[in-house]
């Protein structure tokens, strides 16, 4: 059974119809006139076993092997050519026992289509399966004219590659090949993935420890945030607690408040009302006491008349009755009389004393009015400066709150270290100069004093971080004191209306701050009016800012800022402490002043109450007097009487008209004394009454004073702290929002649980926020950053290891298949070696011939020389033998190799054209010693190797330039066929 079965080629070459040769022998010959295509069957079947080069197959372009078209045939678009091989003895690494490889070619594609038992496959497979049978392009399996010569000249390291392919290494030295790609790739991918390896793990240090520090920073303000949040909650909840309690307090104090001034009124309306009662009382006391008087002189009077009267009727009467009795009654009266003259001698001091004593009490009772109306005002004096009081610190409040920055950074002063004030709480501004002062530092008055510019940056960051605004500072160790010139403070010194530059007025609470003072006022000028600002101003060419008492401002340069302005609120900025300390201090006296006056109250008092009991003791003598005489008065009318009846009659008959006149007058006045003195009395009683009302109304005005004092303290107090806790409240909201995006109820909802130990935590929290900032810079992003740089660099270092285990591995197969490529070569090459003698004596009919390695010591890559000796000649160098010769030793050559490795097809194209007929007749006949394993398709000229073919094909060109094959008899081949003649004859002949 022939190896190649057929071949089956359209539009490949010259061959535009379907051509289809069968093959049934081993030896078969291709007979044809020159150029009728017989080679386009070389190359057919080089190309579908994978030919690449263009040029081998006689061609310029890929188009060129397909059918270009001839006389009255058009060009065709495509060439294929299918190949048939038995395989039932396995030469093709194949389980089929027929092999169809087909090859396909459109024009104007650079696209071939491979084809293994019709099925698409790659050009590799098709190599693949070609190159275990040792039919592919290197080998000496197809050899044709034009190359067969080529044995001999090439290179020994090209011809290496004939005996590769049947020392069968080819393959492995195709995948060494594919090996050392390998490799190299590996080694390439290696030093990337290395270069990137060092590159990363370079990168991923730095980033471990950022991450390290981010991981660090996340615990500390994951921690910070549940223990700032639950302290934040409590104390929130607690200050709106107390907020509440103090709402409450402060409706609750000013409804006692008003119903206090509701009181106080009522009560001083009444004293009002007594007092005119009072009055009113005095003046009909008064007047009493004139009647009275008038009446007891009068009295007096007619007692006197009555005595004279009685006297001169006692003379003319004692001889009617006993002189003694008469003498007894005078006595008795006399005694009565003596007894009511000296009572109410008594009874005249008592009412003087009283009257003394009403004086004073009333005195005393003015004063003390005098004194409560001063307590009064005092009262009313120090609520209005305690307000005040109240009204500059709420506004100094205000004023801080209007500026956040400023303020979140004072309230924060405890941890912002080294932050010292505001410049405006570092000063003291004399009041002439306020305006002034305030129009030049304007809202500098708010820059905050700190000690260094590491502090202030602290606060800066601690303001960015809190988003609570912006602040000025002012580092005392960095900023830069640019104070006026010597000679310049010279010249203004002298100008009229020059003050002093603002530095030197203002007061500086504590030293080490004047700096601060300096850098913002040290070139200011302080002039009386802007008349004198312009003239030095102009003098000093307006290098310093002057400043006019009223505010009116030179910028240095010459621009006038001025005009009319309210006390703007820089202006209470600096005039809050003076204000608060000089209201403070008022206060004190104030209070002072009124413990003074309570002092001086209470010392009245006491003397009041001691007088009024005073009055009260001589009034009880006073009304017991008047009993006393009135009963004495009475005993005197007995006695009297019975005087009458004793001495009567003549008293009667002598002065009757006259006395009773007198006793008349006597007694209507006395009924006038009696009377006067019970109303005098009951005035009296009204009067004190009166006067201990008012003293308890007093009393109690008094008291709602201090009821309302105190209450308005109070007031004040819950006022201050209602702002000062909306504040917390505020600032808590604020942390909350700001900080964690979390309102107030929010926080409190997840946030309630209560801390174990909160003055621990409060300490924990604060220590966190250092904590906090002492990390200063954290690369949050480094976390994720690290994870990934780290998983790329664990993957790469994998990626790494398995490269470098793949070079090692490849480097290892290299080297086994070094090995063994040695070894099998060799072995081949020493084979060949064994056979190749005998195969060149029988092709040359003599001689010698063997195969030499140019490099022994590198079997892997020697070339092999071949030192071809043919009969009786010693040849050094293959070029110099004829081209027969050269042939007949690529033959020599082949047939060793055939002898060692039988090849399955050997394609010999026109290869022993060059021999002699004798040379010619040796090759045929040993042809055919091989025709058992290698079947021969001969392209021939020469009858005498047409001879020895089993089949003969002819080709022809019928239509001009399409080749058609038929097989044809050796007769009629060798007639129509035999290429030239004449050389043959001519060869035979010299034979
Ligand atoms: P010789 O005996 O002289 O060696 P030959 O029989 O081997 O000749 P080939 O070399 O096989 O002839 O064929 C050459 C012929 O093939 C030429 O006539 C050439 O025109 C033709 N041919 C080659 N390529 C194409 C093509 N693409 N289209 C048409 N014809 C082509």
């Amino acid at each position: 059974m022939a190896f190649l079965k057929r071949i089956e080629a359209h539009g490949f070459k010259s061959f535009a119809d379907d051509l289809k040769i069968e093959f049934n022998t081993n030896i078969v010959g291709i007979v044809g006139p020159n150029g009728s295509g017989k080679s386009n069957i070389n190359d057919a079947i080089r190309w579908v076993l994978g030919e690449q080069s263009v040029k081998s197959l006689r061609g310029e372009k890929v188009d060129d092997i397909i059918f270009n078209g001839a006389q009255g045939k058009a060009p065709l678009n495509m060439a294929q050519v299918t190949l048939v091989f038995d395989n039932s003895t396995k030469i093709f690494n194949s389980p089929f026992n027929e092999i169809q490889i087909t090859r396909k070619v459109y024009r104007n594609s650079s696209e071939n289509e491979y084809y293994i038992n019709k099925s698409r496959v790659r050009l590799k497979d098709v190599q693949n399966l070609v190159m275990d049978t040792g039919l592919s392009k290197g080998s000496l399996a197809i050899i044709s004219q034009g190359n067969v010569s080529k044995f001999a000249d090439s290179k020994p390291e090209e011809r290496r590659q004939l005996f590769e392919e049947a020392a069968g290494v080819a393959k492995y030295k195709k995948r060494k090949e594919e090996s050392l790609r390998k490799l190299e790739r590996t080694n390439e991918n290696l030093t990337r993935v290395s270069d990137i390896v060092s590159e990363i793990s370079r990168k991923i240090e730095p980033l471990a420890k950022q991450a390290e520090k981010a991981k660090n920073y996340i615990q500390i303000r994951d921690t910070l945030k549940k223990y700032e949040i639950t302290l934040l909650v409590k104390d929130g909840a607690i200050a709106q607690e107390e907020l509440a309690i103090l709402s409450n307090n402060i409706t609750k104090n000013d409804e006692i408040k008003t119903s206090l001034k509701l009181k106080i009124s009522n009560h001083e309306q009444k004293l009002k009302f007594l007092k005119n009662k009072s009055y009113d009382l005095d003046k009909n006391i008064n007047s009493l006491e004139m009647n009275l008087s008038n009446v007891n002189t009068l009295l007096n009077i007619l007692d006197q008349q009555k005595k004279a009267l009685e006297l001169k009727a006692k003379e003319t009467n004692t001889k009617d009755q006993s002189l003694s009795e008469i003498a007894k009654l005078e006595q008795d009266i006399q005694e009565l009389l003596n007894e009511i003259s000296h009572k109410k001698t008594i009874q005249t001091q008592e009412t003087d004393t009283l009257k003394q004593l009403d004086s004073k009490l009333e005195e005393l009772n003015l004063q003390k009015s005098d004194l409560i109306l001063s307590q009064n005002n005092l009262h009313h004096t120090l609520g209005k400066k305690k307000a005040s009081l109240d009204f500059f610190a709420l506004n100094q409040e205000k004023q801080m709150q209007k500026n956040l920055g400023v303020q979140t950074v004072l309230n924060n002063r405890q941890s912002l270290y080294g932050v010292v004030d505001v410049i405006a709480n570092l000063i003291e501004v004399p009041e002439l100069y306020h305006q002034s002062i305030s129009v030049v530092l304007g809202r500098n008055l708010n820059n905050i004093v700190t000690k260094t510019d590491k502090d202030a940056a602290k606060a800066v960051k601690f303001l960015k971080e809190n988003r609570a605004g912006i602040a000025t500072f002012l580092p005392l160790n960095t900023i830069q004191v640019r104070r006026a010139s010597q000679e310049d403070a010279i010249v203004v010194n002298s100008q009229t209306g020059f003050i002093a530059f603002a530095n030197n007025l203002v007061k500086v609470k504590d030293a080490n701050n004047q700096t601060a003072v300096d850098f913002l006022l040290g070139r200011t000028i302080v002039c009386e009016n802007l008349a004198n600002a312009q003239v030095i101003s102009k003098l000093i060419a307006a290098k310093y800012q002057c400043i006019t008492l009223d505010g009116q401002l030179i910028k240095a340069g010459g621009a006038i800022v001025g005009g009319f302005q309210n006390q703007n609120n820089n202006s209470n900025l600096l005039k809050k402490d003076y204000n608060l300390e000089e209201i403070n201090a008022e206060i004190k006296l104030l209070d002072e002043e009124l413990i003074n006056l309570n002092v001086q109250i209470d010392g009245f008092q006491n003397e009041i109450n001691s007088i009024q009991s005073q009055i009260a003791k001589a009034e009880l003598t006073a009304n017991k007097l008047n009993y006393e005489i009135v009963d004495l008065e009475n005993e005197s009318q007995l006695l009297s009487t019975q005087y009458q009846n004793l001495t009567g009659k003549k008293i009667i008959l002598e002065n009757n008209e006259e006395l009773n006149d007198i006793f008349a007058q006597y007694k209507a006045n006395k009924h006038h004394q009696e009377t006067f003195n019970l109303q005098l009395q009951q005035l009296r009683k009204e009067k004190h009454e009166s006067l201990n009302e008012m003293q308890t109304l007093e009393n109690e005005v008094y008291v709602f004073h201090q009821e309302d004092y105190t209450v308005t303290n109070t007031l004040n107090n819950d006022r201050l702290q209602q702002v000062q806790l909306e504040n917390k409240v505020e600032q808590i909201f604020k942390r909350l929002v700001e900080t964690y995006h979390l309102t107030f109820d929010r926080a409190k909802e997840l946030y309630s649980k209560p801390l174990e130990n909160e003055e621990e935590a409060r300490s924990l929290v604060l220590k966190l926020r250092n904590d906090l900032e002492d990390l200063g810079f954290v690369n949050i992003n480094a976390i994720e950053e690290f994870e990934n740089e780290n998983e790329r660099y664990l993957r790469l270092k994998n990626k790494h290891d398995e490269l470098a285990a793949a070079l090692k591995e490849l480097l290892q197969g290299i080297d086994e298949m070094d090995k063994i490529m040695v070894e099998q070569f060799d072995e081949t090459i020493k084979q060949i070696n064994q056979v190749l003698p005998e195969t060149f004596r029988i092709l040359f009919g003599g001689g010698n011939c063997q195969l030499r390695y140019n490099q022994p010591d590198n079997i892997l890559e020697t070339g092999i020389e071949v030192l071809a000796n043919p009969p009786g000649k010693k040849i050094s160098n293959l070029n110099l033998l004829s081209g027969g010769e050269k042939s007949l030793v690529a033959l020599a050559v082949l047939f060793a190799i055939l002898k060692v490795k039988p090849l399955p097809l050997t394609i010999l194209d026109e290869v022993e054209a060059p021999l002699d007929p004798a040379n010619l007749e040796r090759f045929a006949r040993y042809v055919r010693t091989f025709s058992q394993t290698t079947q021969f398709i001969i392209v021939t000229h020469r009858p005498g190797t047409m001879e020895n073919c089993d089949v003969l094909y002819g080709t022809t060109m019928e239509n001009q330039g399409v080749t058609k094959m038929v097989t044809i008899k050796l007769s009629d081949a060798k007639n129509k066929f035999v290429a030239d003649n004449s050389t043959q004859s001519l060869t035979a002949s010299l034979n």
